[in-house]
């Protein structure tokens, strides 16, 4: 059509919980929706700017969940409003010039935030450079229950919750029913597309074609106790009587390298895959019959679209701990810290209790919205039609914010 391009700047940064494969959902999903109607720009704002406030954030966070109660300050004592709403104040007084730089470049029609911390920075520029009824504004949250208060902002077009919990969380943070939406997770949409058979899957892995197997991983970093729980496994998925394995172990360590190399020289009893930073998960998590993960939003939500049991093994406090209910209590998995008992729970699934598996294999096939990324892209487009083609951002013109303040 004659309609310009609209360009789309999705924020978001390597910190972990799932945001930059949401952001990469997103920006396929408006591919395969819309193709040439957008143009998509995913950009890490703590890499991209010299400047911007949270540089630093992704080698803090590392840190900080590598020192567990350390973060656990850092998330509860940031949580009142009044706190991060006047150290958020300062930073973007402090840095509004390189967000407006930034801001300016892509000339964005539309921002997408999938972080929790950028909201409140992009949000008063495009305030005081009187752009708010121009640019459209949306939060897309990626935490499936409890999560941080700065993920809500009251300006925002839309705020894309995943489960009704963090729906009701945006109404109490005082955000407008007209302003919520609940699609779920947005997941990359080659997890929905061309699905094929376990048989071939196993096939192409190379995998055992018949014995059941698990995949165990720990998100993107290869988190969590990952080496105890696979050793506990290469003793119990051995059959003490016939010396045959049960089962079959399948390992992703994610960019953990120092993790895969360990595992890769150990002498396994059972069939064993150790596996680096994967770029076809939905292959993988399609290959196999349950999966034991540490609570990320991203790794949880993938499996429930694969029907996968899940064994949650560990949780980054605050952020991910809410994760853990919303699996247990609607029947997808259980949750337990310890090696050796994950290694009872999957030896006794794939022996004496496949019928607890096939149930709660069907109990995640419930709580799965695969189209949640198409929903929300959508919606969008939605938002961008109500604005009609006039609406068209002038970002030529506007005297620098860092001169008004
Ligand atoms: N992932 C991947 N390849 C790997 C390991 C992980 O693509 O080798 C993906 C995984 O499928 C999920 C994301 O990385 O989409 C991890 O997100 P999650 O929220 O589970 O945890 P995070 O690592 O962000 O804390």
């Amino acid at each position: 059509g004659a309609e310009r391009t609209k360009n789309v700047l999705i924020l978001m940064s390597d910190t972990g919980g799932g945001h930059r494969a949401s952001a990469e959902a997103i920006r396929d999903a408006f591919k395969i929706e819309f193709g040439d109607e957008y143009r998509i720009f995913v950009k890490d704002v703590c890499k991209e700017y010299a400047g911007w406030p949270l540089n630093d954030m992704e080698r803090s966070y590392k840190f900080m969940v590598k020192h567990v109660q350390l973060w656990k300050v850092a998330f509860h004592s940031t949580s009142p409003k009044w706190i991060h709403s006047c150290y958020l104040a300062a930073m973007a007084a402090y840095y509004a010039k390189e967000v407006e730089a930034g801001l300016m470049e892509y000339k964005p029609d539309i921002i997408i935030s999938v972080h929790p911390l950028m909201q409140h920075i992009p949000l008063w520029v495009l305030k005081w450079q009187g752009l708010q009824k121009k640019v459209i504004f949306v939060t897309v949250i990626t935490d499936l229950n409890t999560c941080h208060p700065t993920w809500f902002h009251p300006r925002v077009n839309r705020c894309y919750c995943p489960s009704k919990g963090v729906a009701k969380r945006a109404s109490y943070f005082g955000l407008e029913e007209s302003q919520i939406r609940v699609f779920g997770l947005p997941i990359r949409p080659s997890f929905v597309r061309a699905v094929i058979s376990k048989d071939n899957l196993r096939l192409e892995l190379q995998m055992d074609p018949i014995l059941p197997a698990v995949l165990l991983m720990g998100g993107g970093e290869g988190m969590g106790p990952v080496k105890e729980t696979a050793m506990a496994l290469g003793e119990s998925l051995l059959d003490k009587e016939t010396r045959k394995p049960i089962g079959q172990l399948i390992i992703i360590c994610g960019r953990n390298r120092t993790l895969a190399s360990t595992l890769q020289s150990e002498e396994w009893k059972i069939p064993v895959k150790v596996r680096g930073f994967e770029t076809q998960m939905e292959k993988w998590m399609g290959a196999c019959d349950c999966i034991i993960t540490k609570a990320g939003p991203g790794t949880i939500a993938e499996a429930l679209i694969r029907g996968l049991p899940i064994i949650l093994n560990d949780y980054i406090p605050g952020q991910e701990k809410g994760n853990v209910p919303y699996v247990v209590d609607n029947g997808a998995g259980v949750f337990t810290r310890s090696p050796k008992e994950t290694a009872r729970i999957v030896t006794q699934w794939f022996s004496t209790k496949t019928d607890e598996l096939k149930r709660m294999s069907e109990n995640a096939l419930k709580l799965a919205q695969p189209e949640a990324v198409v929903d929300i892209v959508k919606d969008i487009h939605g938002l961008a039609a109500q604005r009609g083609p006039l609406a068209r951002v002038p970002y030529m013109l506007t005297a620098s914010f860092t001169s008004i303040i």
